[in-house]
């Protein structure tokens, strides 16, 4: 018997041991579930910055209304159901965040979303992603604004054939940085000192430019390989 009281001892600090282990569990299952939903809603409600944007969609009514009878001609032979609005995060020359928007064929609009989300996640530098209408649909003015752009009914440089940028079907990217060249011939004209490639300078676009690559490995050709005529700001499919 006298090992009774000592047994009573035992099974009393036994279950005192069990009871706390299981309310110190039950404790802590209470605490992270709370803890749990209330980490998910703070995410919900917090501002989330930068805010990123990188959707197609069909051409909205007030864009058709700002591109008819600018980049998008009476008679234009590519129907608006098949052209598609973009709208795409960028970072600008100063690390800033903006919202760009682009008008492109439908072909190549997943492309396109997926390469500039992918420029964006780089923080590669774009001047402005606008609209040609804003440039009164001018392809000069554009360029001369460092623009990039897809989408603009026209006939392409010097020739009678349609652009594969009337089709939406190529891309401009920083054009003065990176111009249209044919022997003299510099567009923008202000794009000039960028004309020589075997200078090294900010925002240049060859074949080592994260911008290159990707365009290539959605199956763009670069205007920077062509032979005779050098664009080296312009990709098309
Ligand atoms: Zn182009």
């Amino acid at each position: 018997m006298r090992s009774t009281p000592l047994l009573f001892l035992f099974v009393s600090l036994l279950v005192a041991a069990c009871g706390q282990r299981g309310r110190g569990t039950g404790a802590e299952r209470a605490l992270m579930a709370p803890g749990a939903a209330q980490a998910s809603s703070g995410t919900d409600s917090a501002p989330r910055a930068p805010d990123t944007v990188f959707v197609a969609s069909a051409v909205p009514p007030e864009i058709e209304a700002r591109m008819r009878g600018v980049s998008y001609p009476e008679g234009a032979e590519i129907p608006l159901s098949e052209l598609r609005y973009l709208r795409l995060s960028y970072r600008d020359f100063d690390g800033a965040v903006q919202q760009g928007e682009m008008i492109c064929n439908q072909a190549i609009a997943a492309d396109l979303v997926a390469i500039f989300r992918q420029l964006y996640l780089a923080a590669y530098p774009i001047r402005s992603i606008r609209l040609i209408d804003d440039f009164g649909g001018s392809d000069d003015a554009s360029m001369e604004a460092d623009n990039t752009s897809c989408f603009n009914y026209r006939k392409a440089v010097g020739l009678r054939r349609l652009s594969r940028h009337a089709l939406g079907m190529a891309v401009d990217i920083n054009p003065l940085e990176n111009p249209y060249v044919r022997g003299g011939n510099v567009r923008p004209a202000s794009g000039k000192p960028y004309a020589d490639r075997t200078r090294s300078f900010p925002h240049k676009i060859d074949r080592t430019d994260l911008c290159y690559k990707l365009f290539r490995d959605h199956g763009f050709a670069w205007g920077g390989a062509w032979r005779s005529v050098k664009d080296y700001q312009h990709f098309e499919k």
